[in-house]
């Protein structure tokens, strides 16, 4: 596959990902919308953060984010991912790319995950259906990358900067945008889901 020319190309290719077969609320498993998948991975690459470099994807979910990552140039993937049902999306977009032999998949808590690699991407849990989901994921992220490039509510962005420097991590690339989600669950009534977000890199 050719390698996407622009973030448009990006978010077009990314847009054929399929979505949670059996999606489960308490996971918080949403689909990152194509486009603002493109526009992280895209921030990273021009940071120099994916060609040729080794990129996990922590909470890969149906694996959005690795993928393009993958098609931009990165190395190798590893996709983390504690849900089998999910791991079975996965799969299947995996190899729709024709991915599957150079993205690893690692079914595993993010807690228990022992890997060095140079970039971390995730669209972590917000901790809406269980406060402090997202900790163990920024924690891990700093354990095992020199740089994570993730997607934060904007309202939680001061709170997990806090956490992320702590640690020795500064911002390198912040930008707002909307997310905007289809009522994956019964209790999303309005027809679009739409908040503010941060797509923000952090790096050591
Ligand atoms: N990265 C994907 C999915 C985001 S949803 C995307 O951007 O579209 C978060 C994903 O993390 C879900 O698939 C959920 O099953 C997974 N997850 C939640 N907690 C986890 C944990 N502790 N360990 C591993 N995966 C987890």
């Amino acid at each position: 596959m050719e390698v996407p020319k622009s973030k448009k190309e990006l978010a077009i290719l990314l847009s054929r990902v399929r979505g949670y077969t059996s999606p489960k609320a308490e996971l918080e498993q949403y689909v990152t919308p194509s486009e603002i998948a493109s526009r992280l991975i895209w921030a990273a690459y021009e940071r120099g953060r994916i060609v040729g470099k080794n990129v996990c994807d922590l909470g890969a979910g149906t694996g959005i984010l690795i993928i393009g990552a993958m098609l931009l140039g990165a190395r190798r993937g590893y996709a983390v991912e504690k849900d089998p049902d999910a791991i079975e999306d996965l799969k299947r977009n995996l190899s729709a790319f024709g991915l599957e032999r150079r993205v690893e998949i690692v079914e595993a808590d993010v807690s228990d995950v022992e890997l060095r690699v140079d970039t971390v991407v995730m669209n972590p849990p917000y901790g809406v259906q269980r406060k402090g989901a997202s900790l163990p994921f920024l924690i891990k992220a700093t354990e095992i990358g020199e740089c994570v490039y993730m997607i934060v509510p904007r309202g939680l962005l001061e709170e997990k900067r806090a956490i992320l420097e702590d640690r020795g991590f500064g911002i390198e690339f912040v930008e707002e945008d909307w997310m905007e989600l289809p009522p994956t669950y019964p209790w999303h009534d309005s027809r679009m889901y739409r908040f503010r977000v941060c797509l923000v890199g952090f790096a050591k």
